[in-house]
């Protein structure tokens, strides 16, 4: 049987005067799932959210959660979302407690109920101890924590979490991240916008990229990853070797890198078995002695590399986008790494 679509997306176009934020968009989210929308900024993904979530009017197409039309029935839309968008929605002023109290008795939970629900959820994010201190004095990881635990008060079956961890520490987004994947163990329904690739990878069961307002690539991340053919090969030398580049070259699909001291080469390869072993006797016929040789599959970076020709930019600090082998090999294992799309 067909999963129930909790929502969808068809044909979606926006335009902002000359800027085509949305040039017909098309997803959907099986219910109790949850599809990462991802894509560099100005891709389209806050637009896309602000439509479902009936805060903008499409130019085109159709929208729809829990089957309700987004344009025709916005209301009843509203009633079955909860909303966690990039800048918080808090009350600074108030205690984290009272913010979750007044959104609950904004949407007619009344008081009581509302009081319930809030320490419920201030314990589920680990914010019990803080419920009684004003916000203005939360870290940002706190604060987002707060925020989709504002969202979740009415106990909505549908989330739309718009770039939850933006600009959090490394720690405070494990946080988010584990608070997130609990909602997804209680069947709520799920999109997820972000800019980092580690975060799809990590939460989406599917994944929808998202580059000039429109979709360029669909899958799980797994197909996602096997649709890029291009590994990466990492060889360290025991010393540094004259003829080594040469030797790999032949090997290697691009430019052969060299590290600062010599003895760390990388490339881009096709992924393909004995790649390993023929890049070991090339090294020793050549009298180059290796000390160790990694063929790396290909990350999500790679693939939104290939599909884009972006570069992908570390927050204070630039890549050159010329230099694809740079790029790759500087977000290996980092998860602190936004996309930026390239605008020709
Ligand atoms: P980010 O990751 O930076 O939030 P995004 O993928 O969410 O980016 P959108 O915010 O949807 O992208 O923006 C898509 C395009 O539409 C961008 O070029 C943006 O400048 C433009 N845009 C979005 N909102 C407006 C607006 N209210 N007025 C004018 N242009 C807009």
């Amino acid at each position: 049987m067909r999963p129930e679509l909790m929502i969808e997306a068809e044909g979606l176009t926006k335009r902002y005067g000359k800027t085509v934020a949305l040039a017909g968009v098309d997803f959907s989210v099986p219910a109790g799932t949850i599809l990462g929308l991802l894509g560099p900024n100005g891709a389209g993904k806050t637009t896309a959210v602000r439509i479902l979530t009936t805060l903008a009017l499409p130019d085109g197409g159709r929208g729809t959660v829990a089957g309700i039309d987004v344009v025709s029935h916005p209301g009843e839309v509203r009633r079955h979302i909860g909303v966690a968008a990039q800048d918080a929605t808090l009350d600074h002023l108030l205690t984290g407690r009272q913010n979750l109290v007044m959104i609950g008795e904004l949407s007619d939970m009344g008081r009581a109920a509302s009081r319930e629900r809030a320490a419920q959820l201030l314990a589920q994010f680990e914010l019990t101890d803080a419920a009684d201190r004003v916000v203005k004095g939360y870290s940002g990881g706190m604060r987002r924590r707060l925020d989709l635990a504002g969202s979740l008060m009415t106990r909505p079956p549908v989330l739309f979490l718009d770039e939850p961890t933006t600009g959090l520490d490394p720690t405070s987004r494990q946080r988010v991240w584990e608070a997130i994947r609990e909602l997804i163990g209680e069947g709520v329904t799920v999109l997820l916008t972000t800019q980092y690739l580690e975060e799809a990878d990590a939460l989406a069961n599917r994944i929808v990229v998202v580059d000039h307002g429109r979709v360029i690539a669909e899958g799980t991340p797994l197909e996602l990853k096997e649709a890029s053919r291009s590994a990466h090969l990492e060889v360290t030398l025991a010393q540094p070797h004259p003829d080594a580049v040469g030797a790999i070259a032949p090997l290697v699909s691009g430019r052969v890198s060299v590290g600062d001291d010599g003895r760390r080469l990388s490339a881009a390869v096709d992924a393909s078995t004995g790649l390993a072993t023929a890049v070991v006797r090339a090294l020793d016929a050549s009298g180059v002695l290796v000390d160790n040789i990694e063929v790396r599959q290909p990350s999500l970076d790679d693939v939104f590399f290939s599909l884009t020709g972006g570069h992908i930019e570390e927050e204070g600090g630039g890549i050159d986008p010329g230099d694809a082998n740079a790029a790759r090999s500087a977000v290996d294992g980092d998860s602190g790494h936004k996309l930026e799309g390239v605008r020709s």
